[in-house]
């Protein structure tokens, strides 16, 4: 009976463990401790580490400290749990995005203040080394280069200014043997020349960076003008015919490979010439600009255009067979036959000529394009505006 007992809480203990196993190994695989889905968070959180290593750096430092007699153990425990207090809210206020919310998403002046009250915490008690300390002031204060202009490195300064003046005003007050008043005005005074500099190099710094990333901003975004505009026909916004036959080939490639039907649709705009003469040139650009909207109206997400030569254009249908094909082109003929040209007037009409082809399993994509052609050849000789498929 015991040992039935005894069983059934041992099975009760291991189903428990496998379902904490089991949460575990799904926290696991959804934490990170930098995240790698958001490259800005990513980036503060490794400044906080960079911070926090520097924090760990002066672990040591203060275990000497204490070694020397400066400190007691009381005050080097404190100094220790007021970092791994502060660093933990921090890294959690990161972690879980609610920095996001603030003016400044990388709490640089937060985390500033943070380390100017640990270190004002640590001058309290260890008074003889302040000295020392002012070296720290200004590693705290260089974490502005990330993120502060001047006048917010001179808020800073003015906060860590404040902060030793406290420092002498309770040592004053309370271990007034410690002080000496006199020396510790001038040593306020030197600090805030120290700081003040470190401000104006600092918030240069922080400015240059700063341009620098807006320059390479717009680098950045001329190069996608520059890659936009050598594969794009600057009038229609469809593919030039260099990019368009990159794209069929690659088409062509995939075809090979997934045995998947492609059509090609030769499209020629009817008498344009006559449009050209009758309404001037500026009237034929628009009639172009308009012609390829409605294109771009009809065109799957999956398919794509370009200009092929002045008034012809090429469409790839991907998955298309030539029956599916001829049902999307005849939709295209009637269309541009319906459509208003405001630059032509009531009288006029736009018509458009079609030639279709499949491309045939292991057929060179030039002979399906000259297919293509000749079909729209024989749509042309057949009286224009209307469909021809290549057999
Ligand atoms: P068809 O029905 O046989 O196709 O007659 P068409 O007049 O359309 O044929 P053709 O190819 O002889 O004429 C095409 C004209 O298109 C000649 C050219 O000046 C004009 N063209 C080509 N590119 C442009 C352009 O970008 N803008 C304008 N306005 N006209 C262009
Ligand atoms: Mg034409
Ligand atoms: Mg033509």
């Amino acid at each position: 009976m015991v040992h039935k007992k005894l069983s059934l809480n041992i099975n009760g203990i291991k189903r428990k463990l496998s379902k904490l196993a089991f949460l575990l190994s799904i926290l696991a695989e959804d934490f990170s401790i930098i995240p790698k889905d958001d490259p800005k968070q990513a980036l503060r959180l490794r400044r906080f580490f960079i911070s926090l290593g520097i924090y760990i750096l002066n672990f040591p430092l203060f275990y000497l400290g204490y070694q020397a007699g400066i400190m007691s153990l009381e005050v080097l425990y404190w100094n220790w749990i007021i970092v791994l207090v502060a660093n933990v809210v921090l890294y959690i206020v990161f972690r879980t995005g609610f920095n996001r919310r603030m003016r400044d998403p990388s709490l640089t002046s937060v985390q500033i203040c943070t380390a100017s009250l640990v270190v004002m915490y640590a001058i309290f008690f260890i008074p003889e080394a302040r000295g020392i300390l002012f070296s720290v002031y200004i590693l705290i204060l260089l974490f502005g280069i990330f993120r502060l202009d001047t006048r917010q490195f001179l808020y800073m300064s003015a906060f860590i200014l404040l902060t030793y003046g406290m420092d002498i005003f309770l040592l004053q007050v309370l271990r007034p043997q410690h002080i000496n008043l006199n020396v510790e005005i001038f040593q306020l005074g030197a600090l805030a020349v120290v700081l003040i500099s470190v401000s104006f190099i600092g918030g240069n710094i922080s400015s240059l960076r700063r341009e620098l990333s807006s320059s390479r901003e717009r680098l950045r975004s001329s190069m996608k003008t520059i890659q936009d505009m050598a594969i794009h026909d600057d009038l229609t916004g469809f593919y030039n015919r260099r990019h368009l036959m990159e794209l069929i080939e690659t088409e062509n490639s995939r075809s090979v490979r997934t045995g998947a039907d492609f059509s090609l649709v030769m499209m020629d705009i009817d008498k344009f010439k006559n449009i050209n003469d009758t309404h001037g040139h500026q009237a034929g650009d628009n009639v172009l600009i308009t012609f390829s909207a409605i294109i771009h109206s009809i065109l799957r997400k999956t398919d794509f255009c370009g200009r092929y030569g002045g008034e012809e254009f090429l469409i790839v249908l991907t998955e298309t067979d030539i029956r599916e094909a001829k049902v999307f082109a005849e939709r295209i003929r009637s269309c541009v036959e319906d459509s208003f040209f405001p630059d032509l007037g009531h009288d006029s009409r736009v018509t458009v000529s079609i030639g279709l082809a499949e491309h045939r399993k292991k057929e060179d994509i030039e002979k399906t394009i000259s297919r293509a052609d000749e079909a729209l050849y024989r749509a042309k000789n057949g009286g224009r505006n209307r469909v021809e498929c290549s057999e």
